[in-house]
């Protein structure tokens, strides 16, 4: 392996457009993104001149204890030594009982069971169906501008059209409520005919905080009406809200958590559905249904021991406690932004989990925003990527969101790095040289 990546060199954009995907390739030559990259560590990535970048995109936020992490490296290095018995499928083996193990310790008491996947969207898939099983109802609510993974199950219950047009028609029973809307949600769960209420606690897309009040109140629906609450965790989870889970914040007890991301690590695909014993018992009720949901690799047993070693470093490091003091730092330093930056319309996050929303009313940004809605904000992610190393991604639906969900290991200093390069990246692009909109509005067409 080692001589065939040296051969290769690094990651050959033009092998990746003619076998993998070529439109993706075309993106990223646009917007400046198609770096030669060749290694990472912790919070940075290098390309093939050496210059460092700091990533405060995680890898879409599975990268909380950092990219090659060296305890979850030497702890899959020993398993891979062991010569374990590997997936058994009829039969039991060590790994598995004791990360669930250790994973339900960290939830609520409510959370007794804990059924394994290889990804999020098949935990959500996962929490759908036992959910319409154990309640023996079909209809699940969801709410608007919603991402809970792109297969058929959980895109059904996704609330951002540019991800569901196309793909339909998506399954019947599912249907949205306002994100906040309490009203809304009773007047669907009154008619006692809705298996789930599926809900992230922030949503990703746009980094939209719940208003206060609003989950305790969807929990408390949901238990008047015989509704099971799904809190879906998988970006949420291990420590980047700066609690273990974020339904912590709010003192939830939901019946269904879907968790994966950086439960892996970074390394191994891992996800797991927590639920209470009612779900389980409810839908694995006899020998018969002892198998009635799974998959062939998992639990995979890699991807146990890089969850037991991620859950490990999270509390050696502190990093959950590290999340909240930074992202309570990196707030403290952005707030301002608001009011000492025209375009600057929001600054929020909770821990590491953290967005800043922009506005505008010159004739250039009506121009770029009429192109495409939330186009601004990519005028500061790209020079933040080429000007300062820096990698962010846009995250809005028709609003223009620059959001970042950093390793929670990264340093003061690197948080420093990152909102000094923010501040003069704004600045500069609220003066919108023509050159910077005309790059814009050519990405905008390029699509
Ligand atoms: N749920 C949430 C809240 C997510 O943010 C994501 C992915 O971003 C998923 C589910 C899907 O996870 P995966 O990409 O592992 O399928």
């Amino acid at each position: 392996m080692r001589s065939l990546l040296e051969d290769a060199g690094p990651g050959d954009l033009d092998l990746w457009a003619r076998t993998i995907n070529p439109q993706f390739v075309r993106v990223l030559r646009t917007i400046g993104f198609d770096r030669p990259w060749v290694r990472a560590e912790g919070a940075h990535l290098y390309d093939a001149d050496g210059v460092r970048y700091l990533d405060m995109l995680g890898g879409f936020g599975m990268y909380n204890v950092g990219r090659n992490n060296p305890r979850v490296r030497d702890a899959l290095v020993q398993a891979l030594g062991l010569d374990t018995p590997g997936m058994l499928a009829m039969g039991v083996t060590a790994l598995p009982g004791l990360l669930a193990e250790r994973l339900l310790a960290l939830a609520p008491p409510r959370l007794e069971r804990c059924l394994f996947t290889s990804t999020g969207t098949e935990a959500v898939e996962a929490a759908l169906k036992l959910g319409r099983a154990a309640t023996r109802r079909a209809r699940v609510i969801s709410t608007d501008h919603a991402f809970h993974g792109l297969t058929l199950g959980a895109l059904s219950a996704n609330g951002n059209a540019e991800f569901t047009d196309r793909f339909g028609p998506l399954l019947p029973g599912f249907e949205r409520v306002p994100f906040g809307d309490l009203d809304a949600l009773e007047a669907e769960l009154r008619r006692e005919d809705v298996a789930v209420f599926i809900v992230e606690p922030i949503q990703g897309k746009g980094v939209n905080l719940p208003p206060a009040g609003y989950l305790e109140g969807a929990q408390a629906l949901c238990r008047r009406y015989g509704t099971l609450l799904c809190v879906d965790e998988v970006q949420t989870g291990f420590g980047r809200t700066g609690t273990m889970f974020a339904f912590e914040h709010w003192g939830l007890e939901p019946d269904l958590v879907p968790v994966s991301k950086s439960l892996s690590g970074g390394y191994v695909p891992v996800g797991a559905l927590l639920m209470s014993t009612a779900v389980h018992e409810a839908v694995f009720d006899s020998m018969e249904h002892a198998v009635s949901h799974g998959s062939t690799f998992a639990p995979n047993e890699l991807g146990m021991v890089a969850g037991l070693a991620t859950l490990q470093e999270l509390e050696d490091e502190q990093l959950v406690e590290r999340s909240a003091r930074l992202g309570a730092r990196l707030l403290e330093l952005t707030t301002p932004f608001v009011d000492e930056l025209d375009v600057v319309r929001d600054v929020r996050g909770l821990g590491l989990m953290w967005a800043i929303e922009f506005q505008g009313d010159g004739m250039a940004y009506r121009m770029l925003e009429r192109a495409q809605r939330g186009l601004f904000a990519q005028l500061v992610v790209v020079p933040l990527f080429t000007d300062h190393h820096i990698l962010t991604q846009v995250a809005g639906h028709k609003i223009a969101v620059l959001k970042v969900l950093p390793p929670l290991m990264l340093s003061g200093s690197d948080l420093d790095e990152f909102v000094g390069a923010l501040r003069e990246t704004i600045e500069s692009a609220q003066h919108m040289p023509r050159s910077l909109t005309k790059f814009a509005l050519t990405a905008a067409r390029a699509r």
